[in-house]
């Protein structure tokens, strides 16, 4: 039996989302900048796509701007923020994704900006009175906090960060990456200048994504070419892919609540065979707090083990990862900011498609290699 529970690296796409999309690549192929009735048809679905989604978000459909994923829509937020939003500070945390860490990197050496990251405790998380510090005693600044971790599956207050924000008329992006299509968002009283997200997270396909960017917020042009994207990101647009992320959204919507409850439960039932099997185990961060972590992300080290469970799982058809699988290989950021340096972790990340079944396999088949090593 093969098992894929790696679903924060990325979702299988729903078939329904692929019949939706298959039209897009066979019949109705043309290039929505053309003027005949193919480029007529292309450049309506896109638009219906992007009312749908700004009608799930709450927001205006010219506030979502497609792009080829999360890096990217994270990487424009970042640079519009500081080239054209006037920011010289942005506040942020160790714990975020590699796509707003290296671009922040990357601004530091070409503008005139410093950032600083938030304090936390060693599960995670973030004071909320440093990051009041921080607004008083400087600027013009750009709070970039991430709705959820994709590693240790840690939420963060993107509310109450954003409400912050506000009071100190700094702008404020939130990477929503993991948590897209899995919580619910309301642009309309969420003060959020950027919003990044990814269809691949969501049972969509990969390399589609967009940015959301609050109306009167300067945006940056990363691409430069063509007049696609309101001439703020040129090249012809992506429409199968956009018709996957726009109909794979709908449906994580439809579905939210009962889905949620079932990827819950699917969690709950590790934590409680892990707990049972392998006492020794520990939760990384907030992850075995329903309230205070991603509901499809548990994170688990193992204080006494070899560093090759990854390997003996894969060899037995369950997939996992040690953590982002973007950096896989390198030491974990996220790991080393909350103090944990020792033992092997597994993230476990789940979906709709998973089953009670494949949970207790993945807990019978880790338990027996545990005890294999510990003999
Ligand atoms: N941000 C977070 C939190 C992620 O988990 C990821 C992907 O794993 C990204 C950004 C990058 O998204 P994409 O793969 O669509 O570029």
């Amino acid at each position: 039996m093969k098992i894929y529970l790696d679903n924060a690296a990325t979702t299988p796409l729903d078939p329904a989302v692929l019949d939706a999309m298959t039209p897009y690549l066979l019949e109705h192929f043309g290039n929505p900048s053309s003027q005949h009735q193919y480029g007529r048809k292309a450049r309506s679905v896109i638009e219906n796509c992007r009312s749908s989604i700004a009608v799930h978000l709450n927001c205006l459909p010219e506030e979502i701007i497609f792009t080829s994923g999360g890096t990217e829509a994270d990487n424009i937020a970042l640079v519009s923020a500081v080239t054209l939003g006037g920011v010289d500070h942005v506040i942020t945390t160790p714990f975020e994704h590699h796509a707003v860490l290296q671009t922040l990197k990357s601004l530091a050496k070409s503008h005139d900006v410093r950032t600083s990251f938030l304090q936390h405790d060693n599960r995670g998380n973030l004071d909320p009175d440093h990051l009041h510090y921080l607004l008083r005693t400087n600027t013009r600044n750009l709070v970039s906090v991430m709705h959820a971790n994709n590693e240790i599956g840690n939420l963060n207050d993107i509310a109450q960060i954003a409400e912050s924000a506000r009071h100190f008329k700094a702008l404020f992006h939130t990477d929503t990456v993991q948590t897209m299509g899995h919580y619910h968002y309301n642009l309309a009283t969420l003060p959020a200048h950027f919003l990044a997200a990814s269809a691949h997270k969501f049972h969509g396909p990969k390399g589609v994504g967009f940015l959301y960017c609050r109306k009167g917020t300067p945006l940056a042009r990363l691409i430069h070419g063509g007049g696609q994207e309101r001439a703020l990101r040129a090249g012809t647009e992506n429409i199968p892919g956009i018709v996957g992320l726009a109909t794979a959204l709908d449906l994580a919507y439809q579905n939210l609540v009962k889905d949620h409850l079932y990827i819950q439960s699917l969690k709950d039932r590790l934590i409680r065979q892990l707990r049972s099997l392998l006492p020794e185990v520990q939760f990384n961060g907030n992850s075995a707090l329903a309230e205070q972590s991603l509901y499809t992300v548990l994170s688990v080290n193992f204080p006494n083990q070899q560093p090759d469970l990854l390997r003996a799982l894969d060899e037995q058809g369950i997939a996992v990862s040690g953590g982002s699988a973007c950096s896989t290989g390198a030491a974990s950021h996220v790991l080393k900011a909350i103090g944990v340096t020792n033992g092997n972790t597994i993230r476990f990340s789940f979906s709709r498609f998973n089953t009670p079944e494949q949970i207790d396999r993945a807990a019978f088949v880790l338990a027996g290699i545990c005890e294999l090593v510990a003999a």
